[in-house]
């Protein structure tokens, strides 16, 4: 419970003994509570609950219709809660990644504090942040790990790919070579991560126009070729696309929940007609064998 509230806080955790000052620095002032981000909770499925599960969750097509309907009369189909304090949630492992600098921990601190600073911090090794959303009456909790981009922390960030649900590509516009090194992140992320994983590509710091060195056009391009779920440009500094972005990300991985969910039901039912029927099956030998 102490985790959660201080999750709540955003404030910034660090999951391993990543042997650095920052991290240190982080470790002393959290509570040995909040630190129990353990390597169990890294390795668990990709979908976790708290509080019920329920199973009206399953009704996806009707779920998708009123999407649709709610689409068409503009509605808001989503609630951002960045005060929620309760414990039934759907959760969500997110990862971010890219180069150094192209944004990543100014998305999310766009996003969750609704702020934006020009001075360069770096991220060294991880740090996490929640994100809380409702999404048709569901709570789902987005755990944002945001990787630092260095390289000498990139054998303890594969841990992370494995469980991810989504991984968020990001590349600045005016940095071509963190463009091209989208094609090295991609291939790890897809050499360690689970194969159902999401994966969107952010071309941000889009609002440095004139200093622009990839086109939009080629982000779309590679997204299409490389069957990359979502694209899209953002600017953390004026906040353009920024909660659009954790918006998508709730729906896609809803949505990815409950066709998961839908799978299982299925399965379920064949392996329960299955089972009745070679129930069946030996008390009708067993009459046999017993018969004349
Ligand atoms: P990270 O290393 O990927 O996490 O990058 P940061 O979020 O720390 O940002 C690196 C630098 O880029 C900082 O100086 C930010 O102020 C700046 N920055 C981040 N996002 C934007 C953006 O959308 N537009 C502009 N102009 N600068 C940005
Ligand atoms: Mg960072």
């Amino acid at each position: 419970m102490n985790e959660e509230k201080d999750e709540q806080n955003n404030e910034q955790i660090n999951s391993n003994s990543v042997d650095n000052t920052k991290v240190n620095k982080i470790i002393q002032n959290q509570s040995s509570d909040s630190l129990s981000v353990s390597e169990s909770d890294l390795v668990s499925k990709r979908f976790s609950f708290n509080g019920l599960n329920n199973d009206k969750d399953l009704n996806i097509e009707n779920q998708n219709n009123k999407e649709e309907n709610q689409n068409n009369k503009e509605e808001k189909d989503y609630e951002i809660l960045p005060d929620y304090k309760g414990d039934d949630f759907l959760s969500f492992k997110l990862i971010m990644i890219g180069d150094v600098s192209v944004g990543k921990s100014s998305l999310i601190n766009r996003a969750i504090k609704k702020s934006f600073k020009s001075a360069y911090s770096p991220t060294l090794g991880f740090d996490y942040f929640s994100y809380y959303i409702k999404i048709k009456n569901k709570v789902l909790k987005l755990q944002l790990w945001d990787t630092g981009g260095q390289e000498i922390y990139q054998s303890l960030v594969t841990n992370f790919y494995r469980n991810s649900s989504l991984a968020i590509m990001v590349y600045s516009i005016d940095d071509r070579k963190s463009f091209e090194n989208i094609d090295i992140w991609l291939k790890e992320m897809r050499t360690y991560s689970n194969p159902d994983v999401k994966i969107f590509l952010i071309g941000n710091k889009n609002d440095l126009e004139k200093k622009r060195k990839v086109d939009k056009e080629e982000g779309e391009l590679y997204t299409k070729n490389n069957n990359i779920d979502l694209f899209m440009e953002s600017s953390a500094k004026n906040g353009f696309n920024t909660q659009k972005l954790f918006i998508e990300a709730s729906k896609i991985l809803y949505k990815d929940y409950l066709m998961y969910k839908n799978k299982q039901k299925n399965k379920n039912k064949v392996e329960s007609k299955n089972d009745e029927k070679n129930k069946l099956k030996n008390d009708d030998d067993k009459k046999k064998s017993s018969c004349c």
